[in-house]
């Protein structure tokens, strides 16, 4: 498969802000990507930054093999942006607002009706073609900004929250219009609900505080999961237990923090299968005073806030 993005240490700054720093990933054609993250994590300016509308400090961008810094108007005719809140002209038509942008993109003259009426195909705005754009609900508006957004046919198709704002069913609307773009485009899509990633994407990059925290496809996470073990917290000696404990087959990662008065041990394993009858001996041969004891499978969610606490923790 071809390599359609490439990010290579990249840093941005605003001021003394420090926005993204040391971000790295590469995807692959055909890959639809949650860019996943709380407010301020840095989402937007990551997605800037591919689109070539900021530069970054450092480090180094290609976008279907070529470097964005040095080619930035080849890198954007192969891309599409739907921007977090897209300028729109309230005044004009559906058809007069595309051809506007086909104009300002400089889509060939001859190609222009045609690559209009696929992408309002696209997105199914086929009745709203002589409305004018104010007059249109913020589930049509948002399907004008993916249709300027595909126009002109890009390899890659990045949307910042696509669907903040709209209505539930208008969310479902839209997620389903997403999943038929990914097989034209490869989508990378910025979102802070965890339902959406899980809706609509193939593959999560989760970024907190500007850095790249976990990096996943959905169909890996169902393929492991965590027992939860919590101890009273006079044990003696946690090292001595958790050292027990990476001993168990199957074992990926031993993670602890203290809540509530209790020592909670998470044992992940690279399996579903429910390890907790093993443990429960384990516990009882050592005499650990254990207060609870459960299997939890491994979603986007526990992983999502593993990385917040840990984030807090620092
Ligand atoms: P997200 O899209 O994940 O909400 P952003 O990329 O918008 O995150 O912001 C990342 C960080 O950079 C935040 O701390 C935000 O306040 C800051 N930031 C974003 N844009 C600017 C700007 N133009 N000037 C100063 N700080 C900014």
């Amino acid at each position: 498969m071809d390599e359609i993005i490439r990010v290579e240490k990249i840093a941005k700054h605003y001021g003394s802000t420090e926005a993204l720093s040391g971000v790295s990933f590469s995807v692959q054609q055909g890959e639809v990507i949650g860019l996943l993250g709380p407010n301020g994590a840095g989402k937007t300016t990551l997605m800037k930054i591919l689109t070539g509308y900021l530069q970054p400090d450092q480090g180094q961008v290609f976008i279907d093999g070529i470097d964005i810094l040095e080619h930035p108007s080849e890198v954007q005719s192969r891309v599409g942006y739907l921007p977090e809140n897209a300028p729109m002209y309230p005044e004009l038509t559906v058809q007069s607002y595309l051809r506007m942008i086909a104009e300002l993109r400089q889509v060939d003259e001859s190609k222009r009706d045609h690559l209009i009426a696929s992408a309002v195909k696209a997105v199914k705005l086929e009745d709203k073609l002589v409305t004018p754009i104010g007059n249109l609900s913020k589930g049509y508006r948002q399907r004008v900004g993916i249709a300027q957004a595909i126009l002109h046919r890009p390899k890659l198709l990045i949307l910042d929250e696509p669907t903040n704002g709209l209505d539930p069913t208008q969310i479902v609307e839209v997620r389903k219009l997403i999943r038929s773009l990914a097989g034209e485009s490869t989508v990378l899509l910025s979102t802070h609900i965890l339902s959406e990633v899980e809706a609509t994407c193939s593959r999560a990059i989760i970024i907190m505080n500007g850095k790249v925290r976990a990096d996943a496809r959905l169909e890996e996470l169902s393929e492991s999961s965590a027992a939860i073990l919590s101890l009273e917290s006079n044990i003696s000696d946690l090292e001595s237990v958790k050292a027990e404990l990476k001993k168990l087959p199957d074992v990926t990662d031993i993670r602890h923090y203290s809540s509530q008065g209790r020592e909670v041990i998470e044992i992940h394993t690279g399996s579903d299968r429910d390890i907790c009858p093993e443990l429960f001996k384990l516990a009882a041969k050592h005499n650990w005073p254990v207060t609870e004891l459960r299997h939890t499978e491994r979603t986007l969610e526990t992983v999502f806030n593993e990385l917040a606490r840990e984030d807090v923790s620092q």
